[in-house]
């Protein structure tokens, strides 16, 4: 939050009941925030409002102190309005048409990228690419150089100049080379003008379109809703894309848009490259909106990154049989981070029996890594070479009993047994069921 909004929390605490007092305190920040944040004005009053409505004579639970609940009821507000959940995008009709409406420099050619890259890696989809921008060559050039970096086909007719006679060339061409979605970029003008109006409303009449999409500029503030509106009036499309999240804006008109045209917001772009996309989260949004920055989505995608290295790290050793104990140290610290060990070993589809028996309780994790530590670089790495007086030695070294260290070697024993068995697709699905 911000730190003016923060502050304005803070004297609600103490308080049993949000009264109206520290209610409108509250607001005036949460406004401030909104319109920092290039929410439209009116837009902000309403929030606000309706925030106040729902917030008077609310009873405080026990869990949350006046100024919390208000941070709850003004982020799931926010959360509500952008949305409540992450839409997807419809991929009927045979092929799927896609079509991509919006400003000059929106970033119509690079999403239209990106969702064909995302289409193809996450959904197997064979995807074609129509260069519809007929007034500038470079669009077309653009376009193929999108095309060549992603691996997927560019259908462009240099020289044709009907843009809906393009497109139906192009969904033609794609029915008869089993492409199954088809995704026409348009050209568009640096304001709304009627002749760019017309030439994408025949394009949208003449393919229906499954998914007419809004690309716009996240840095345009308060314009932004001004053109959606324009665009939803003509094309009554089905959904908006967000771009150049990755700027410093805090992305307000995604709340105007939204209480504006009433379509949901599909996609964002965080970038130039092709894997620069996002699924749209509203609670996300809501938290960068209130300033609180988009921090879940990078911590997460960084954690998404290193789990599967270190799944793939982990197969390879297992495979090889140099599974030691400083990999077993390393995955009951990632456990650990995950809650109790029974309530993810009931998590895992058959794990659950054969980790019955194992009976690894969270307390046990305490000595365990004191032992380790006390371990020598070989002992950890074969631990074979564990006998009786390295035992001895290793209890001694970490506080421990031999009878600990024992207890120990045994658990090692039955999950680097349990490794093997779930391996090969078993053990990427333990580290993904892991994730949760
Ligand atoms: P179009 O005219 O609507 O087709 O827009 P373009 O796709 O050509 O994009 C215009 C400019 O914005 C290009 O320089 C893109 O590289 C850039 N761009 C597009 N999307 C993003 C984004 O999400 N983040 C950033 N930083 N730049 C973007
Ligand atoms: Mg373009």
């Amino acid at each position: 939050l911000s730190e003016k909004l923060d502050k304005a929390l803070h004297t609600l605490k103490g308080h049993g009941k949000i009264t109206e007092v520290n209610v409108a305190e509250t607001l005036k920040e949460v406004r401030r925030a909104l319109l920092d944040a290039d929410v439209n004005f009116k837009i902000a009053k309403q929030f606000t409002k309706t925030v106040q409505q729902k917030a008077l004579g609310q009873d405080v639970l026990t869990t949350l102190n006046p100024g919390q609940l208000m941070v709850k009821l003004v982020k799931d507000e926010l959360t509500e309005l952008m949305g409540g959940d992450t839409v997807g995008i419809n991929l009927g009709g045979s092929p799927t048409v896609i079509l991509m409406s919006g400003l000059q420099g929106s970033g119509k050619t690079t999403f239209s990228g990106k969702l064909a890259n995302f289409l193809k890696t996450k959904k197997s989809k064979n995807v074609l690419l129509v260069g519809c921008d007929i007034y500038r060559p470079a669009a077309i050039n653009q376009l193929r150089v999108v095309g060549e970096q992603i691996g997927v086909e560019v259908y462009a007719e240099e020289g044709n100049q009907n843009p809906v006679e393009i497109s139906l060339n192009a969904i033609k061409h794609a029915k008869a080379n089993s492409k199954n979605v088809v995704i026409i970029d348009t050209a568009g003008r640096l304001a709304v003008d009627e002749e760019m109006m017309n030439e994408i409303s025949n394009i949208h009449k003449a393919v229906t379109p499954q998914e007419t999409l809004f690309v716009v500029d996240s840095m345009t503030g308060q314009d932004a809703v001004n053109t959606a509106k324009a665009f939803n009036d003509v094309l009554n499309f089905d959904g908006v894309i967000l771009t150049k999240l990755d700027g410093d804006t805090r992305g307000g008109a995604a709340l105007s848009i939204k209480t504006v045209v009433d379509k949901p917001i599909k996609f964002i772009g965080t970038g130039e490259k092709m894997d620069a996309i996002d699924v749209f989260h509203p609670d996300r949004m809501a938290d960068r909106i209130l300033g609180m920055g988009d921090v879940i989505s990078l911590v997460e995608r960084a954690q998404e990154q290193y789990d599967e290295d270190e799944a793939r790290k982990l197969q390879k050793k297992i495979a090889k049989n140099q599974f030691g104990f400083d990999d077993f140290l390393n995955q009951i610290q990632q456990i650990k981070k995950m809650g109790s060990m029974k309530d993810l070993v009931g998590m895992i589809p058959g794990a659950g029996k054969a980790m019955k028996d194992v009976d690894i309780d969270d307390d046990a994790f305490k000595g365990i890594e004191a032992i380790i530590q006390s371990m020598t670089p070989v002992e950890r790495s074969t631990p074979t070479t564990i006998n009786a007086s390295r035992k001895k030695r290793i209890a001694k070294g970490s506080g421990t009993s031999v009878q600990e260290v024992n207890q120990l070697m045994k658990q090692f024993d039955q999950m680097s047994k349990m490794m093997k068995m779930m391996q090969g697709g078993g053990g990427r699905k333990m580290m993904q069921m892991m994730k949760g």
